[in-house]
């Protein structure tokens, strides 16, 4: 239960129960791929009259189509109602400091179209490439309408789309949101990558329906992690909730691009097993110039039997376990998905992540750990699922 906040409440009138309703009826057709109107009423205790009423205007919005007759051991034959996933386009936009992907989507996050290109050092290039792009999307599917921009990014966002922190991305706290919608003209939800995948997961991944609980954790050039508790997002003040990858672990560990020393991240990202591969950091040497600068290739090197490059990965894992360990016993999640690169040698990684997990955790600990795979593109889907929730999600009352 929530307290209500008087300065920033909505009463409820005719209308939001009109909406609860809705929204209601449109996630039990979108649960069930397709159900018959008596399905709909039986499962959501909504009177048939109501449920007519509902689906008749969702099927004037076109949201949702009537078609095929079904089986029915008696009487008349159902006719079931599927949702029309192509009811609105969506563009999603992963943005990486080093490349930024596009995509064209359905509601059911499924990618029609995407590109990727290198990402401008400089917000305004950025943008301008992003309303190139989609204009190009737009005139190879014309007859797509479009009805939203998402955006993942490696740093946190603001409620109005102000960048206020992102050491990875090195751009100065520009309006990413504000930027973008005067370009793209359409409405743009920015948020968090590991926030975005937190979504996509709750909303798409084929986990039980009650999941309320579950950790995001990006692993690339540092790590991010996405608060999903009791079933919402965690923001906490200036939307910095979730960047436990800035958590000290050594005071005089290595400097990390955040002003501070010895982060998490540091430790258990892709920079930091490529540093582990070039060799024993000191802070008082300069370090030894890295043999692979790509973590992709740290990954090939370790696969075809270099050993440091495996010893490499095995250390990024403990770290990763130390972390993974500390976000279990203090928030206790159903789930912990992970993402990333790191996901592609999770036969290696896993096993000593979770032999760590479980040696720190204690014996209550239902979390399970879980490997995104890489060709769902996390990212990309979590950027899709931004606007899927506004048409989707529960309306905010009171
Ligand atoms: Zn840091």
């Amino acid at each position: 239960m929530r307290k209500i906040d008087l300065t920033n409440f909505q009463v409820a009138t005719s209308e939001t129960a009109r909406q609860i309703n809705r929204r209601i009826a449109l996630n039990f057709i979108r649960h069930h791929q397709s159900m018959s109107r008596a399905d709909l009423a039986r499962h959501s205790g909504l009177q048939r009259s109501t449920v007519s009423a509902i689906i008749d205007q969702l099927i004037g919005e076109g949201w949702v189509t009537e078609g095929a007759t079904g089986q029915a051991a008696r009487g008349r034959r159902p006719r079931f109602l599927h949702l029309n996933v192509e009811r609105a386009g969506i563009l999603a936009v992963d943005l990486r400091p080093e490349t930024t992907t596009v995509g064209l989507s359905g509601v059911d996050a499924r990618f029609v179209r995407q590109t990727s290109w290198p990402t401008p050092n400089d917000p305004a290039a950025f943008v301008a490439e992003v309303a190139r792009t989609v204009a190009s999307f737009k005139a190879a599917h014309p007859q797509i309408v479009c009805e939203g921009m998402g955006v993942s990014l490696p740093g946190r966002v603001d409620g109005r789309g102000r960048l206020v922190f992102a050491p990875n991305l090195g751009w100065p706290p520009v309006n990413v949101k504000d930027l973008l919608e005067d370009a793209v003209k359409m409405p743009v939800v920015v948020e968090n990558a590991a926030n975005a995948c937190a979504l996509a997961e709750l909303w798409f991944g084929q986990h039980p329906e009650h999941v309320r609980h579950l950790i995001a954790v990006t692993v690339s050039e540092g790590i991010g992690v996405g608060l999903l508790l009791n079933g919402q997002l965690v923001h906490g003040s200036h939307s910095m909730a979730g960047e436990f990858g800035h958590v000290t672990v050594e005071d005089e560990g290595p400097p990390c691009p955040c002003g501070k020393s010895g982060c998490w991240e540091r430790y258990a990202s892709n920079a930091a097993a490529i540093q582990f591969y070039a060799g024993e950091r000191n802070d008082d040497s300069p370090a030894v110039a890295p043999a692979v600068t790509r973590f992709d290739d740290l990954i090939r090197r370790a696969e075809s039997g270099d050993r440091r490059a495996g010893e490499a990965l095995d250390r990024l894992a403990r770290y990763l376990g130390l972390g993974l360990a500390a976000l279990v016993t203090g928030l206790a999640p159903e789930l912990i998905v992970v993402i990333g690169e790191v996901t592609r040698v999770w036969t290696r990684v896993g096993p000593i992540v979770e032999a760590i997990v479980r040696k720190r955790t204690l014996t209550q600990s239902i979390a399970r750990i879980v490997p995104t795979d890489p060709a769902m593109q996390p990212r990309l889907r979590g950027a899709a699922t931004l606007v899927v929730q506004q048409h989707f999600g529960a309306p905010n009352v009171a």
